[in-house]
This record gives C-alpha cells, structure tokens and sequence, in this order.
C-alpha cells in the first residue's frame, strides 16, 4: 500500500514570527500521524523552518523553483539551492504559478527533470478551470499536462509525485466531490502505469480546499494518495486534523 503524503502548501503567507508559532503546535501534535507530512514554505523561511522541523518527522519542501541549473538569471532559484536547506519536495506547476507566470507544460516538464537530477522529488500539480471542466476537456487537459512530464522523464516518472487540483477548487471553499476527484486520479494513474509499472505506484494527491470535514472521505478513494493543503495548512488545528485523516 502507497504511504499517504500530505503537504501543506504555505503560498505567500508567514512570518519568522508565525511560522515559529504554527510549526510549534503542528510539532506538538503530529507525532501519531501515520501518513508522511511535509512543509512547503517561501524561499526565504527555508532556513527558519529547516532549523524548527530538525530530528522532526516533517519534511522540508519549496514552491518552485528555476529551470536553469545556475546563471545569470536575476530573481530564480536553482534547485541546488533547494537542496542546500535540505528540501525534499519541490511543487512545480502549481495553477497560480500556470496562470500568473504563464509556465507552460514544456517548462513545468523542465522543472520536474531539473528537480530529479538534484535529487529531490517534484510535486506535479494538473488541473482544469472550470471552463475546461464543463466544456467536457478535464481528461485532456489533465493528460496533456502529465504527459508532458512522463514524455521527458520517461522511467524517472517513478521519482515524482502528482498533484490534482482542480483549479475551481483551489481556495474557492468548493471541493471536488471524492467521486469527481476519484474519476481524474483513476485516469491519471493509467496514463502513469502506461509509463511503467513502477511508475504506475507514484503517489497522487488531492488538492484544492482540503478541511478537516472532508479530508477522510477523499483520502479514502482507490487513487487518492493524501492531499496538497493550502489554506488548511495554515491554521495547526486544521492540518492537523487533515494529517490524522490520511493513512
Ligand atoms: C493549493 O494551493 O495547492 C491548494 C490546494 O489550496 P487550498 O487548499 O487553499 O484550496
């Protein structure tokens, strides 16, 4: 059975300050989780979370990060920087970083690779917009996003991990029903086992306005392997709770 991973997706929120605080009452309280749980925070509170999360159970992980290995390229972030404060995960192609930054597929695929060659594991985030989704193209627009990945990572896809997020969901308070989610997660997890078998065991995760009240019954369907959590992830409480409905 594939260990559920649920990770919280901090966006550009924080503080040293809150940070300290929210770290602190998650750490009070995610010892019993049974699932693995991971932090992904902005660039500069890597260092401050890498120090609060040490001999912690939590995993350390970024929002992005550049294409380029290194180089004259003002304002990016090299994936060996990443690794510097000994980030595990690294989100790529989130929607809002789709949507705001214009990242297409082929740079998305580029990111992933960039974060695997440095030893880290990409969290590949794929979504339809409500226009897409009631238009009927969610199947071909989810596949057309992770095929762009498995094309150029072929047998490494194993390595990475997927995240569905319907875009209509993410911060909206509306939640794709776990039927809905179920159905997406089903279809991409034939598109990953087409790549292989090994691959066809990467962990899929749910994302957009994952709670406490919802968290159990998504993270109980066939394909669904934990949650990435945005604002959920910002009150201890509400993570923690999402935490303890994963297995
Ligand atoms: C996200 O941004 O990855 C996300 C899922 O956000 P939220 O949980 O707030 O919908």
């Amino acid at each position: 059975m594939r260990q559920q991973l649920v990770a919280g997706n901090w966006k550009m929120h924080g503080s040293l300050a809150s940070n300290a605080a929210l770290l602190g009452e998650v750490l009070a309280g995610v010892a019993t989780a049974r699932c693995e749980v991971a932090v992904c925070v902005p660039y500069p509170y890597l260092f401050q979370v890498q120090q609060l999360l040490q001999a912690s159970q939590i995993t350390l992980g970024a929002q992005d990060c550049s294409m380029h290995a290194s180089g004259a390229h003002t304002g990016e972030v090299a994936v060996s920087m990443l690794q510097d404060f000994g980030c595990r995960y690294v989100i790529v192609g989130h929607s809002e970083r789709r949507a705001d930054h214009h990242e297409s597929d082929v740079l998305v695929a580029a990111k992933a690779e960039r974060v695997l060659e440095a030893g880290m594991t990409p969290i590949v985030c794929v979504g339809e917009t409500l226009a897409q989704r009631e238009a009927g193209e969610t199947t071909a627009v989810v596949l057309r996003q992770l095929q762009a990945v498995t094309h150029l990572l072929g047998e490494q896809t194993q390595r990475i991990v997927v995240a569905y997020e319907p875009i209509w969901a993410i911060g909206t308070g509306r939640t794709a029903s776990p039927e809905q989610a179920q159905e997406v997660h089903g279809v991409l997890r034939a598109h990953l086992r087409s790549v292989g078998e090994a691959a066809g065991g990467v962990r899929i995760l749910y994302g957009g306005s994952v709670k406490p009240d919802n968290a159990q019954v998504l993270f109980s369907q066939t394909d669904i392997d934990g949650g990435l959590i945005g604002g959920a992830s910002l009150k201890a409480s509400d993570f923690l709770a999402v935490v303890a409905a994963a297995r």
